[in-house]
């Protein structure tokens, strides 16, 4: 199995290239497949970090983001604002061939600079409290969201109250949205709050 198989766009294949991801990971090779079928379905993936599940959320988000305009339409929630800028790092280096064509990576993290902005941006990076604020304050526009991602669900669960903003953020978005959920563990807690958050998924197992 090869990325040329997954009928990635040229530029992402570029880009892979250019960064020496040269065959999938195994995560990859597995999520892929599932994440790019149209009409899309939602995954439940589990993997630990350096497994390559980010760059397997990030293209299916960069494969499925209409650049002729900067409304946000994918967003991805982590645990902590470090994770989130790590995130759109790598959707800045998988996308870096996409940048002249439009694509903006937006994120919803705490910053005082910002005050009351509009965030733009096809894909939107966030901590799940500062995004469901930019919501209710009218500075991220929702209409358009198309797929939901959060990253270490089991991290975002340890810590007080994230699971109900996830679940206040999703109430927000269109109802159809793809719902994409990553963790490295799946204690019965954490299994519950994923079956309920992506409803009907595929499952993957590492
Ligand atoms: P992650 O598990 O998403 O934190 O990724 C771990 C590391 O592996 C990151 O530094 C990625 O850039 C790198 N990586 C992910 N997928 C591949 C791949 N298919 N080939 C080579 N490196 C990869």
């Amino acid at each position: 199995k090869s990325f040329e198989d997954l009928n990635l766009v040229p530029e992402l294949l570029r880009a892979l290239s250019i960064n020496s991801f040269h065959k999938p990971s195994k995560i990859q090779e597995r999520a892929l497949p599932l994440l790019l079928k149209n009409p899309a379905q939602n995954l439940i993936g589990q993997s630990q970090s350096g497994t390559g599940k980010t760059a397997a959320f990030t293209l299916n988000m960069l494969s499925r983001i209409d650049l002729s305009t900067p409304q946000p339409q994918c967003l991805v929630l982590a645990p902590t604002r470090e994770l989130a800028r790590q995130i759109s790092q790598n959707c800045m280096m998988l996308g870096v061939f996409l940048e002249e064509k439009g694509l903006k990576i937006g994120e919803a993290i705490p910053n005082p600079a910002n005050k009351g902005q509009q965030i733009t941006g096809q894909i939107i990076v966030g901590t799940p409290g500062t995004v469901s604020d930019m919501i209710k304050r009218r500075q991220l526009d929702t209409r358009g969201m198309k797929v939901l991602t959060l990253d270490e669900a089991d991290n975002m669960l340890d810590l007080q109250g994230m699971g109900d903003q996830c679940k206040r953020v999703k109430q927000l978005l269109p109802k159809n949205i793809q719902v994409v959920l990553f963790s490295a563990t799946f204690p019965e807690q954490v299994l519950n709050f994923a079956n309920l958050f992506a409803p009907n998924a595929n499952q993957i197992t590492l």
